[in-house]
């Protein structure tokens, strides 16, 4: 321990105190150990910290003393500072430590691109040389079941009532109401938004907001910042809504995308008929085969189809940047960058794209799990009483944050009766004894988990 120690003050600048990123330490995997370990008892393994997908490490976020995020320093220097007490942790999952004492506070412009989606949010923060922190969020899909089980709760408990007052038909609902599994994706998003924003000094957040704009291509005639992009980013707006509009099939053979034959937007009746309705989406090869064998008649006098674009994801999206009062792009410019980039398709790379992520060096992510909290005020709120639902609520609960056998894990959940306990980290699954467990931290909300346990979940 202490040569590590030796080593390592050889290898840190000496102006550590400033928790500035730009200095990337090549650090291996036994330097970086021991970070979180200094809140535990001895030598717990750090694999949490170290594994996820490749690249450099996780950014260990940093506060100063008013508790405003600073620039995400290295876990090396993360650790200098708490070893020379000039920090404290504050959170384990995602790691953050908050300094007692004054530093100058340089901060980056850093961006934050939001991949918004039905059962999974990707995010991903960037500065201008590098990625600083991402990840991909479970959303919780249990919500219109467990709003029906708590209906079927209250009717009961109103069945057994003497007297029951008229309780029909004096529900309003709202304008902008949503369906509450919708509403709560909705709250999800802006949860997130507020969670990395608590944890980064994040100066600019971007929603990608629908697959391509739609009033660029019924008025073609706006002009705006963004859509003085010249005419290559209309025409991929106009494949994107054309995708969109004939659901991926080419109107020539009737196929899907291929790969290595771009879709082509043919003008059915020439180039001087340009409105939506006059776009015909073809693959490359059928365009080519259709002007060569003269076969354009083909294509004309089909009805034309109108594209409404109402769906739910959209409204969500939409809603999202008024709250948030963001910045918004399309699906087809990410798309695009994305095929640029050469990036494979998942959300968290979506994100990268969608925040204006280029060369920037990527980080490793982390798995976002939404944990219930368990704090229904039926429950939690009767006077005098004990909640009636739940009759024993035991300690540990799933995916807190348990100490066995001088390693990290997460709890599964109890059984047998509560006296043993399964928990589980990226190597193993246990059932253990409940006594011989040490209780961490509590896992409700918005858990970061590592990326490696994506497998087991
Ligand atoms: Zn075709
Ligand atoms: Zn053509």
């Amino acid at each position: 321990m202490q040569k590590l120690l030796e080593e390592l003050k050889n290898n840190t600048p000496t102006s550590a105190s400033q928790a500035c990123s730009s200095v990337s330490m090549s650090l291996n995997k036994e330097e970086t150990l021991s970070v979180t370990s200094k809140t535990l008892s001895n030598n717990i393994s750090e694999e949490n910290q170290q594994s996820g997908k490749t690249g450099q490490d996780l950014r260990v976020s940093v506060l100063n003393m008013r508790g405003e995020p600073l620039m995400p320093t290295t876990p090396g220097k993360a650790r200098h500072l708490l070893e020379q007490k000039k920090a404290k942790v504050i959170s384990r999952k995602p790691f953050t430590i908050q300094l007692n004492h004054q530093t100058g506070e340089t901060k980056q412009s850093i961006k934050l691109g939001i991949d918004a989606g039905y059962k999974t949010i990707g995010f991903s923060a960037i500065s201008n040389k590098q990625e600083l922190m991402s990840g991909e969020v479970i959303l919780r899909e249990n919500v219109s079941k467990l709003l029906a089980e708590r209906a079927m709760y209250r009717r009961q408990k109103r069945s057994k009532l003497w007297y029951r007052p008229a309780r029909f038909l004096n529900r309003k609902k709202n304008e902008d109401w949503l369906a509450p599994s919708i509403q709560h994706k909705l709250d999800s998003h802006i949860r997130l938004v507020e969670k990395i924003k608590k944890l980064l000094p994040i100066s600019e957040v971007i929603v990608e907001v629908a697959k391509f704009d739609i009033q660029k291509i019924e008025n073609p005639n706006i002009a705006e910042e963004q859509y003085q992009q010249g005419t290559l980013y209309e025409y991929r707006n106009r494949i994107a809504y054309l995708v969109a509009r004939e659901k991926g099939l080419c109107q020539f053979c009737n196929k899907e995308y291929m790969k290595g034959n771009p879709w082509r937007l043919h003008h059915i009746y020439g180039k001087e008929r340009d409105r939506p309705e006059d776009w015909a989406l073809l693959h490359e090869a059928c365009h080519d085969e259709i002007h060569k064998k003269h076969l354009e008649e083909t294509l004309k006098g089909k009805p034309s189809k109108s594209y409404k674009d109402a769906t739910l994801m959209n409204t969500i999206r939409w809603k999202l940047v008024d709250t948030l009062g963001c910045k918004y792009t399309y699906g087809n410019i990410t798309f695009q960058d994305r095929i640029d980039l050469k990036l494979e398709k998942s959300h968290i790379n979506d994100a990268f794209v969608i925040a204006g992520g280029t060369s920037q060096k990527r980080c490793k992510s982390f798995l976002v799990k939404q944990v219930r909290r368990n704090n229904r005020c039926l429950q939690c709120n009767r006077k005098g009483f004990k909640p009636s639902i739940r009759r024993k609520h035991y300690g540990l609960q799933p995916y807190d944050i348990v100490a066995y056998d001088g390693k990290e894990y997460y709890s599964k959940g109890v059984h047998c009766k509560g006296t043993y306990i399964r928990i589980f980290n990226s190597l193993e699954t246990l059932d253990i004894n409940i006594k011989k467990i040490k209780l961490i931290c509590y896992g409700k909300g918005l858990q970061f988990l590592p990326w490696s346990l994506k497998a087991t979940l």
